[in-house]
């Protein structure tokens, strides 16, 4: 169950929060697609190169690093698998993994914040700053993980678990070409 709240989490707000509303209601299987099994290669990939050089330019080279970290919180009602945690002697660093080269979108910040909150909870210890890796540009995106945006990070999902009580669907997306890779277009029968 927490699983599924935090995937909801992930994708509070656009055209994500749409499937994972359909995933809980529907309560199917997600089916992987070409673009989710090659950003599952590429983070294989990525296991080693972090450990050479990324994230240096961070100063967090001499980290403690830990990869596909297993975290949850009956309190907060959510758990994850995060792609990677930096521990240094300053903090805890989240980072996630994004199979795109785009700016991180809103949807995205929610779920480094969500993964925030676990690491706190999990670890007793801050995580103020976090970091979004976009694996095609090998660059990582700084986030800084402020109160408010946490605050905001619990509100959509307090307004997602409404939402799914009340077995209320968002609208679909008006960005179609959103629809193309989606594991849920099947599913959707606002749109196919
Ligand atoms: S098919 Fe399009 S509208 Fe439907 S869930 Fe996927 S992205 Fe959203």
């Amino acid at each position: 169950m927490a699983e599924r709240v935090f995937e909801r989490l992930t994708a509070s707000e656009g055209y994500q929060g749409k499937r994972y509303q359909l995933r809980s209601i529907i309560q199917m299987e997600k089916k992987a697609t070409y673009k989710m099994e090659r950003g599952k290669l590429e983070e294989a990939r990525l296991d080693q190169l972090e450990r050479r050089r990324k994230l240096r330019k961070y100063g967090l080279g001499e980290g403690k690093r830990f990869f596909h970290v297993w975290l949850s919180s009956e309190r907060l009602g959510l758990s994850g698998k995060l792609d990677l945690l930096i521990e240094t002697s300053q903090g805890l660093f989240p980072v996630d993994f994004k199979w795109t080269s785009a700016e991180p979108h809103r949807n995205h910040l929610f779920r480094l914040a969500g993964y925030a909150l676990l690491v706190e909870e999990n670890h007793g210890r801050p995580a103020s700053t976090g970091f979004i890796h976009l694996i095609p540009k090998e660059d990582a995106v700084v986030i800084e993980i402020t109160e408010a945006l946490k605050k905001e990070c619990l509100t959509k999902l307090d307004e997602i678990r409404r939402m799914i009580s009340n077995e209320q669907l968002p609208d679909p997306t008006p960005f179609r070409n959103r629809c193309v890779d989606c594991e849920y277009r099947n599913y959707c029968r606002d749109i196919f």
